[in-house]
């Protein structure tokens, strides 16, 4: 599965010159819900990347989102899985498991993003789970941003990913581009202004 070439088609791998929301500037930005936004691709892409984590042979009663990226991705992953699906959310800046959702002792989860960049928003979903004493089984996400290792790829993890290393990540494919500091960056030098993605028609 080509996930570049699905993202590109579905023009959700944008050109230009992005301020990323840790400061870091990018020619590339990622915005997966115009993927997601059609329901038989989003299939297609749940059905790919359950593929692939059926073979681990993982046991997976629930998968859970970190809202709000992570909710339709979480939730045609769970329906491929044939398991639940529930999401975590932020209150008072606090990922926590709301609206009448509940987790068993012991019960199998995977966490499921649409994007995986370092993790961070995903191991606190998985952190506040971890609280009713679930067994976290593995993450996954349509794509990895190419600083986690996932299952099957010779990237190797960068330094800024903050996924457990003794669990399983599964993604369908890699991004690479650069990302630079406002000092460093090409574009910047060029002349160009950074804009925030999602600001104007992004
Ligand atoms: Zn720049």
């Amino acid at each position: 599965m080509d996930i570049e070439k699905i993202y590109k088609e579905s023009e959700a791998y944008l050109e230009g010159h992005f301020l990323l929301s840790g400061g870091m500037h990018s020619q590339f930005y990622l915005q997966s819900a115009k993927v997601l936004e059609d329901p038989s691709l989003a299939e297609k892409l749940a059905n790919a990347l359950a593929k692939e984590i059926k073979k681990s042979k993982i046991k997976i009663d629930t998968v859970c989102a970190p809202a709000i990226g992570g909710i339709v991705a979480g939730f045609v992953l769970a329906k491929a899985l044939g398991a639940r699906s529930i999401f975590t959310e932020r209150v008072d800046g606090k990922m926590t498991l709301r609206r009448g959702f509940e987790v068993k002792k012991g019960e199998n989860i995977l966490i499921c993003e649409d994007i995986i960049t370092t993790g961070g928003s995903a191991l606190e979903s998985a952190n506040s789970l971890k609280e009713y004493g679930v067994n976290i089984v593995g993450f996954a996400a349509l794509a990895n941003r190419g600083f986690c290792k996932r299952e099957g790829s010779d990237l190797p993890q960068n330094k800024i990913c903050k996924l457990p290393k003794d669990l399983p990540f599964f993604a369908l494919g890699d991004f690479t581009f650069e990302v630079y500091s406002p000092k460093d960056c090409p574009l910047c030098a060029k002349g160009s202004e950074a804009i925030k993605p999602g600001s104007r028609a992004t």
